[in-house]
């Protein structure tokens, strides 16, 4: 079994969950007492978010790069970043490294093309809803995505930062997101991507009939399978 890098605390609430993802994975498919060969390396939030919102992307880059070394010295084969947000400076990080960085946008569109899914709706923060570093990289798998008007994405990234991040989950936030996924499959949209790591800890499956795509869960299983592959 290989060891998993995981590049984590964006925030720590989801972090939470790959842990238990990953090692859940392990236990599946192996059985017993098994558990899944982690390092993870865990930032302060506060200290990125504001760099995000400050538009450094650059130095949000260097922080995570220096974790990313961490990991490898510290022994992981592969490293996965648990955010979708912070994908965007994912180049940076690879580059930084020897190991290979297993991509959150890749293993989404993998899943989706595996049901035949080829319009889906986006949620997630701002960032990773309008700018094109996560969307062009669905595009290059043959996806189309919609993504919510500007007052929905105005809603969703507010609740994403001062609710979900922070571990609050309110009815009220969860009905919006509900009326946002409704909306866009009228747009065209077959799934929703639940494209920020904290977005299941408010909307699951079992809320709505739209097939919804988990990047978390899916993320997580695409390691716990490259983890257990023969090398
Ligand atoms: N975890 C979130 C994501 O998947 C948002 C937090 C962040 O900005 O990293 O995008």
């Amino acid at each position: 079994m290989k060891v998993i890098g995981m590049l984590g605390g964006m925030s720590w609430e989801s972090t939470a969950s790959y842990y238990a993802a990953l090692n859940e994975g392990v236990k599946q498919r192996l059985g017993g007492l098994h558990s899944a060969k982690i390092v993870l390396y865990s930032v302060d939030f506060s200290e990125i978010e504001t760099l995000q919102h400050r538009g450094d992307w650059d130095a949000t880059a260097e922080l995570l790069a220096e974790g990313a070394q961490a990991i490898e010295r510290a022994g992981a084969e592969f490293l996965v970043i648990c955010t979708n947000t912070m994908h965007k400076v994912a180049p940076a990080i690879q580059d930084a490294i020897g190991i290979p960085l297993l991509h959150i946008a890749d293993a989404t569109a993998e899943a989706l093309m595996r049901d035949g899914i080829r319009r889906v709706g986006l949620l997630g923060t701002r960032f990773t809803m309008e700018q094109p570093f996560y969307r062009e990289r669905l595009e290059t798998h043959g996806i189309d995505v919609v993504v919510p008007d500007e007052e929905a994405r105005a809603a969703i990234h507010e609740v994403i930062y001062s609710e979900l991040c922070l571990g609050v989950i309110r009815q009220g936030s969860k009905q919006r997101f509900l009326k946002i996924m409704e909306y866009l499959r009228t747009e065209g949209a077959e799934a929703v991507i639940l494209g920020c790591t904290e977005i299941a800890l408010l909307v699951q499956q079992t809320d709505t009939d739209i097939p919804v795509y988990d990047t978390t869960a899916i993320h997580a299983e695409r390691a716990v399978t490259y983890a257990l592959e023969k090398a």
